[in-house]
């Protein structure tokens, strides 16, 4: 169980933590403050003792709120690879005052493509109490293959995705998508989640979140409908991630469609 009350809106980035804590986050945003707010509280929520994480009273709260964990690191982005792979060779060391060891690196899309290469293996391969947080103001900065082994958190305030070129039929299929969805036409959605191939599979999906997340901001949505769509906002990037991995499309279009049924019969 953790604790965001310090922060604001981000209604997404909450549930997709709630539901499953990951060892590797890029968190985006154009506002430096809450990228950083979010990004701390996510080392406290790694470093806490306490059930309700974090708690900021325990005493491994306590030793990061005053900076002085040893289990906290932050990583300077202007680094050298070879320094980076000097502070890799320790990653496994193990902790020493908590169950994690946080590696923090800010600015992460100021990072030149060897010293990003250098992480590359870790992140995969890394032991469980190893965890990684990358902050940016541009994830498309950051390699790719780097991405495709973190979790986006795309902070609310972030403005990038206004800039998002979407092509003509995917727009058209994001808002068919839409309004089968809320209007629980499941025909009309069997009929839509029907990709020609991999790449407008993957296109789709990616778009599909997008455009859900603008959605979710309408503030003219009744709560019912909010749960709904941050539901298949999380299904889809939940299936945005693996695509990276496993690319089958039956697979996936089947989950898709499943899930959205699934929604669809709670709400
Ligand atoms: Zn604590």
């Amino acid at each position: 169980m953790y604790n965001f009350s310090k922060i604001i809106g981000n209604d997404i980035i909450k549930d997709i933590l709630n539901n499953n804590l990951g060892h590797a986050y890029i968190i985006q945003g154009s506002d430096n403050e809450s990228v950083n707010i979010l990004c701390e509280h996510l080392i406290l929520i790694y470093v806490c003792e306490n059930d309700i994480k974090p708690c900021e009273k325990c005493l491994q709260c306590k030793r990061h709120l005053v900076q002085s964990h040893t289990d906290v690191k932050y990583i300077d982005p202007k680094i050298s690879p070879k320094d980076m792979r000097a502070i890799i060779s320790k990653v496994y060391l193990l902790p020493n005052e908590t169950q994690n060891k946080v590696y923090i690196i800010n600015n992460a899309d100021t990072m030149n493509e060897d010293t990003q290469n250098v992480l590359l293996k870790i992140i995969e391969e890394s032991p469980d109490y190893v965890k990684f947080l990358f902050t940016c103001e541009d994830n498309h900065k950051i390699l790719q293959t780097i991405r495709s082994r973190c979790i986006l958190l795309r902070m609310d305030n972030s403005d990038s995705d206004d800039n998002f070129p979407i092509d003509e039929n995917i727009h058209k299929f994001c808002e068919q998508f839409f309004s089968s969805f809320i209007t629980n036409d499941i025909v009309n959605l069997m009929k839509i989640i029907n990709f020609k191939n991999r790449e407008n599979f993957k296109e789709s999906v990616k778009c599909l979140l997008i455009y859900m997340q603008k959605k979710l901001k309408n503030t003219d949505n009744n709560i019912k409908t909010i749960k709904k769509i941050t539901n298949i906002c999380n299904i889809l990037n939940e299936i945005n991630i693996n695509l990276e991995y496993n690319l089958n499309l039956n697979i996936w279009s089947a989950y898709l469609l499943n899930k959205c049924t699934e929604s669809m019969e709670e709400a």
